[in-house]
């Protein structure tokens, strides 16, 4: 479903993604990892044309995402973003923010986009909360209305840059288990993330960047048991 290769990226003289290569297969689960600064959050933006390329190509469901005549808007439809800062609009209902996209941007009957966004609030476990504004939400719960927001506009894929990474620990879990149900739907999921316990558990296959190249690859089992490269065992040395 979507298919990088061989893909560069600078930002001025500067090479952040040095030729990488990936495939993602629908309903996958595929989980970036990596230290600081190895361009985990560049390549996912890539995806969905938040950011440019100098080289390589990237296409969703056959369709080149660098191609100048492409439909921008349609392309961030089937392919949702979530990242670490939720940006809800804070004067608006838990409610009116999973509605807004579909309402005011594909000018979607609100009748329907309401009774979608009921469900989605639902699915995210946050029935009851559909009053609450954002500032009455805890991080986590914010977090999951973010994730229902995104949903609301039925993408294909869904990316997650660290979406945990700003959350008090108890409410990580609830995120997590909000994206795990998810992903045994059968969404495609692409995330960076630092929960390895989680990617263990729910990745499909793992790749490890480092310095704007993927080091590694794998299943979880061969990637956490069987790390073969030094930076690879070095970083889960650091962390696990
Ligand atoms: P982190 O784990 O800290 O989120 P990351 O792996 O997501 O790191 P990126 O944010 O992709 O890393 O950044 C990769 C490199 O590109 C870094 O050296 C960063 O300084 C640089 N970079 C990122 N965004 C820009 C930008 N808009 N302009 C210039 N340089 C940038
Ligand atoms: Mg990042």
């Amino acid at each position: 479903i979507v298919s990088i290769k061989n893909v560069r990226k600078s930002y001025g003289s500067i090479e952040v993604l040095k030729g990488i290569s990936l495939d993602i297969m629908k309903g996958d689960v595929v989980c970036i990892i990596g230290p600081s600064g190895s361009g985990k959050s560049t390549l996912i933006r890539c995806i969905n044309a938040l950011a440019d390329i100098q080289d390589g190509s990237i296409t969703v469901e056959g369709q080149e995402v660098h191609d100048p005549k492409l439909d921008k808007l349609a392309l961030r439809r089937k392919v949702g973003m979530v990242f670490q800062q939720y940006n809800l609009f804070p004067h608006k209902t838990a409610l009116q923010n999973v509605m807004m996209a579909p309402v005011k941007v594909l000018g979607q009957p609100k009748q329907e986009v309401e009774a979608r966004a009921r469900s989605l609030l639902k699915k995210v476990r946050l029935e009851g909360k559909e009053n609450a504004y954002p500032g009455e939400l805890s991080g986590g719960q914010q977090q999951r209305v973010a994730i229902a927001r995104s949903l609301a506009m039925q993408p294909d894929v869904m990316l997650f840059d660290e979406v945990t990474a700003a959350l008090d620990p108890e409410t990580v879990k609830e995120v997590l288990v909000t994206i795990k149900e998810l992903a045994a739907d059968g969404m495609t999921c692409i995330l960076v993330t630092h929960e390895m316990g989680f990617a263990r558990e729910v990745a499909d296959h793992i790749y490890f960047t480092d310095l704007g190249v993927i080091v590694e690859h794998g299943p979880p089992s061969t990637f956490f048991d069987n790390a073969q490269d030094p930076r690879t065992k070095a970083f889960l040395g650091q962390i696990l």
